[in-house]
């Protein structure tokens, strides 16, 4: 099977996927538009089987390195009580979280409980929060679910999946981050980062940052499930990065399953 699709298939596929990104990187900038979404379509063939499975001694293996390399891992966002990073993780969608840090020392100096950030207002989010992207939507939302958490939750942040997922600009990354930070719960949040190592290390494969979440649930042992998600977003942000991947530094490199890792 393997042999079909490297023939035709599968040789231009990895010309696509994985050799021209990195060869062509030099061609110009064509070629560096064209690699990530290569890349990409190489990382989906983890999810779609092409890429071997890790066995549990290795997946066991890659967390006691991550664990070694940082044992206490914590979030980067600047919070300081669960309401403040319930906040900080809505205005991170689609923003750095070095952004988002810029922006709410002032917010949370401001309003650092619901009852607070209820009576600032939205035009005042707004204005504290401008040089976040979306900020008009995101003031929209911190405003709305700090007046649901003061009315419905008496002024504190739920530790309830269903309850967090009803409030406005909260999904089930959001959720899993502050159960996660928040309340020491083994939830995984599946971030861009987490969605990309789990597809091209093969380590969880999946078309949706559901599956993923799901395959890396079954794959880590419980005694890692705490920090996972802070050790794979650590990996994924700093070491096993979008465009080139810095193999040449990564712990788990002799683990991993991606075709186009550049170390053995
Ligand atoms: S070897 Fe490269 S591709 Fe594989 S996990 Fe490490 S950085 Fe990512």
């Amino acid at each position: 099977m393997a042999k079909k699709t490297s023939r035709k298939p599968a040789k231009k596929s990895a010309r696509k996927t994985v050799a021209k990104p990195l060869a062509k990187s030099r061609k110009g900038k064509a070629a560096a538009v064209k690699g990530p979404a290569q890349r990409v379509k190489a990382d989906t063939k983890a999810a779609a089987g092409a890429i071997p499975r890790w066995t549990p001694v290795e997946v066991e293996e890659a967390f006691r390195r991550f664990q070694a390399a940082e044992p206490e891992p914590k979030t980067e966002l600047h919070y300081v009580n669960p309401f403040t990073l319930l906040v900080a993780v809505v205005l991170s969608a689609q923003a750095t979280d070095a952004g988002v840090n810029k922006a709410t020392p002032a917010l949370f100096a401001a309003a650092d409980t619901p009852e607070k950030m209820a009576a600032l207002g939205e035009d005042t989010v707004r204005d504290l929060i401008k040089t976040i992207g979306l900020f008009r939507t995101k003031a929209k939302n911190v405003v709305a679910l700090s007046q649901i958490l003061v009315a419905e939750h008496g002024g504190a942040v739920p530790r309830s999946r269903e309850a967090l997922e009803a409030l406005p600009g909260v999904g089930r990354k959001t959720a899993n981050v502050v159960l996660n930070s928040a309340f020491g719960e083994h939830t995984i949040a599946v971030d861009t980062h987490i969605f990309r190592v789990g597809n091209r290390t093969g380590l969880a494969p999946g078309k949706t940052p559901l599956e993923v979440e799901e395959q890396l649930e079954k794959a880590i042992p419980a005694h890692y499930k705490r920090h996972a998600h802070h050790w794979l977003i650590l990996h994924g942000r700093y070491t096993c990065i979008a465009r080139k991947p810095l193999c040449e530094k990564c712990v788990i490199a002799d683990l991993c399953k991606w075709p186009g890792k550049t170390t053995v």
